[in-house]
């Protein structure tokens, strides 16, 4: 069983300290009272700790735990497996602590880390890709073998501290209740290095840098929009970082579009420069054109979140038909998707996206590990999509994507 219910923050607003929930996708955050729209950002990873209830003479030990929820993909000889995945995993590697964070972290309300919370924060000693490394073993197991390429694409990786102290053995400071595990070290504090967290959540003001209008963007965006300047605008370490966008246009005022990454990347070991070595490398029943030896191949990703499998077909067709998009100065009037998968993400995809489509199949094992793949620009491309009863189709490309799907997506 999948399960796919996100967590909750409990929080305050950062103008009006006015209590606030959010769920753990959200980047956008309006308030109810004064209304001031603030995004989230953190330096590398979410951080979160769980509520206590030990009394004040306890000393609390927070443990850290990578938290994962995302994609897996698997390239293999019977092609590409995936699921989806909502995980905890140590972020120390120790016995005498529990495996993960358990059911608890959904039951309850979390709240962000930061410099003033009493406590000993125990250092993580596992790095972000090998804690996804040892879930992605833990959950592929019944991928068919050998597993010749593998992805994450996460939504999120965050990390958890659960409060625990020494008491009866070690106790579990959530429920008050001894886990059954003994601590290894007579001095924790020593055996575990730690201390105050040096981290807390930021709030960026929504306005546009370029004109200072109000940015605009749904609860979960990565990407804003300002409809004065018409300009989109990503988080970067500290501050807005413009993005470049381009469309297709549509002769239908009543398209909704949706976003794209476009990603120009060099490949080495393969020769894929232009759209004509695609059509060659993933044998594709199509003549070549002129014109094709010159257009640049590119890797195409959804730039919204959608199932795993739908994920992957969305940017094998679009890799392959490779949509010619015409910089345009102006955003879409009509409606447009939330871009809730950052380009980051859409990256980790573009390995098992070759692996896919190369053809003949049979010479992807030997191919792969001398593969090279160095992204080096993006872009982001908004395609007309025309709403049918069940799907959203563009007829020019021959795809469609099922409204339910897109809907759906919203609960991942
Ligand atoms: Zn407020
Ligand atoms: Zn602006």
């Amino acid at each position: 069983m999948v399960n796919t219910s996100k967590l909750r923050i409990e929080y305050q607003c950062p103008q009006c300290g006015a209590p606030a929930e959010l769920s753990e996708t959200d980047r956008l955050f309006s308030c109810a009272f004064c209304r001031v729209k603030s995004y989230l950002l953190a330096s590398g990873y979410f951080r979160y700790l769980l509520p206590h209830k030990a009394t004040a003479d306890q000393a609390l030990f927070y443990f850290p735990y990578w938290r994962f929820r995302g994609m897996l993909f698997a390239y293999g000889p019977e092609g590409v497996s995936h699921r989806f995945v909502d995980a905890s995993h140590q972020a120390v590697a120790r016995g005498d602590f529990p495996i993960s964070v358990g059911l608890r972290s959904q039951a309850l309300k979390l709240r962000f880390v930061s410099p003033d919370t009493p406590g000993h924060f125990i250092r993580p000693q596992v790095d972000a890709a090998r804690a996804t490394e040892q879930l992605a073993g833990r959950f592929t197991q019944e991928f068919p073998r050998p597993i010749l390429q593998q992805a994450q694409v996460g939504e999120t990786l965050s990390m958890i501290y659960a409060p625990f102290y020494v008491g009866d053995g070690l106790v579990d400071a959530i429920l008050n209740r001894p886990t059954g595990h003994r601590p290894d070290a007579a001095d924790l504090t020593e055996a575990l290095p730690g201390g105050a967290p040096d981290w807390r959540i930021r709030f960026l003001a929504t306005l546009c840098p370029a004109c200072g209008w109000d940015m605009q963007g749904e609860r979960d965006a990565h990407v804003l929009a300002c409809r004065n300047c018409q300009s989109l605008w990503q988080p970067g370490r500290s501050r807005f970082e413009r993005v470049g966008f381009a469309r297709v246009p549509s002769c239908s005022t009543e398209a909704i579009y949706l976003p794209f990454w476009r990603i120009k990347a060099e490949v080495g070991g393969l020769a894929l420069e232009s759209y004509a070595d695609l059509v060659r490398a993933a044998n594709l029943p199509r003549a070549l054109q002129p014109g094709w030896e010159t257009l640049p191949f590119r890797f195409w990703s959804p730039a919204f979140k959608v199932r795993p499998a739908v994920l992957l077909r969305l940017a094998r067709a679009l890799t392959l038909v490779e949509p010619f998009a015409a910089k345009e100065p102006t955003l879409p009037e009509e409606q447009m998707l939330t871009v809730n998968l950052p380009v980051t993400e859409a990256l980790d995809i573009i390995r098992i996206n070759l692996a896919g489509f190369l053809r003949p199949a049979s010479r992807v094992p030997d191919l792969l590990p001398g593969l090279t793949i160095r992204p080096r620009k993006y872009l982001l491309v908004y395609l007309p999509f025309e709403a049918r009863q069940h799907d959203l189709v563009n007829d020019d490309l021959a795809i469609a994507v099922s409204r339910s799907h897109l809907r759906l997506a919203a609960n991942l």
